[in-house]
């Protein structure tokens, strides 16, 4: 098999009746580039930016941050690389960064609500990624998104950051906003957020265990813990349908945009992106083209 999906590596997969899917890598490092490339992905549907605050003693600055995004985009380009802002909580300490003891870490302070309020820590990164999308073809992705106030937040925020890059002679260049559907609260707001940004992300993983109600972590729970539950497809359906009539892109970048059981239901609802780790990419070409 995997000789026959090599044959897939540069090819751009459209369905037969003519629909274009892109199918991106999710990755975690500078180091999984290679690999990502060699597996034929078109671009990056996910890059996490929570390797770079882990495991050190420092928070790490602007400049290093803009460096890897830099490198990112320039190893993809002219494919886009969606990259998403800090998505971190009380399960995942991070030096600089002072969690509290939490019960429930996954209701909790992390990901965009943390952000929000440790401007110190997020303008770095906003900066970074403006002054990367310079030169390459730049997404920025909010993980948690539970209310269009927290969009707006941070576009103000990203307006302060191009404001400062300007006074200060440093370039930036355009990029795309777009927020991940994972929360049950960003699938009943869609068609409002959708007015906000440019695109929305899947993530399947969390939307499942959220709208579920069971713990993506907890084997006990497993058996509600599917993404292919009516109740996870028909939250799926919604987001692809205010993304539709708003007219921007959707995308799904949890681990289900790889399974051939489900990737015809994504197309069929106007999902024009699936984003998966290099290993799946061969084969997600190859069901798409089938289609
Ligand atoms: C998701 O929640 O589906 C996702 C892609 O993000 P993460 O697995 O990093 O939470
Ligand atoms: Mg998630």
């Amino acid at each position: 098999e995997r000789e026959s999906l090599i044959a897939y590596r540069t090819v751009e997969p459209t369905t037969r009746d003519g629909r274009r899917i892109e199918i991106a890598a999710n990755l975690g490092s500078l180091g999984e580039i290679e690999g990502a490339i060699e597996a034929g992905a078109m671009g990056v549907g996910l890059f996490r930016t929570e390797f770079l605050f882990m495991e050190r003693r420092t928070l790490p600055g602007e400049d290093e941050q803009a460096e890897t995004y830099r490198a990112l985009a320039d190893a993809f380009a002219p494919h886009p690389v969606v990259i998403r802002t800090l998505d971190i909580g009380g399960d995942k300490p991070v030096a600089g960064i002072d969690f509290e003891h939490e019960d429930n870490p996954f209701l909790g302070w992390r990901g965009v609500r943390m952000c929000l309020e440790r401007p110190d820590v997020f303008k770095p990164q906003l900066r970074a990624l403006l002054r990367a999308s310079v030169v390459g073809n730049v997404k920025i992705l909010l993980p948690m998104i539970a209310d269009v106030a927290e969009v707006r937040a941070v576009r103000a925020l990203l307006d302060e950051c191009r404001a400062e890059l300007d006074a200060e002679g440093r370039g930036h260049g355009p990029f795309e906003l777009g927020v991940m559907i994972e929360t049950p609260a960003a699938v009943f707001l869609a068609p409002a957020i959708a007015r906000e940004v440019d695109f929305f992300s899947v993530g399947t993983n969390d939307l499942t265990q959220y709208v579920m109600a069971a713990d993506r972590l907890n084997p006990r729970v497993a058996k509600l813990n599917r993404t292919e539950h009516p109740a996870v497809l028909e939250a799926i359906r919604m987001a692809a349908r205010a993304a539709r009539e708003a007219n921007i892109w959707i995308g799904v970048c949890g681990e289900a945009a790889a399974r051939a059981d489900l990737i015809p239901f994504f197309v069929e609802n106007g999902i024009t992106e699936l984003s998966m780790s290099p290993a799946s990419i061969g084969r997600a070409k190859r069901c798409v083209t089938e289609l």
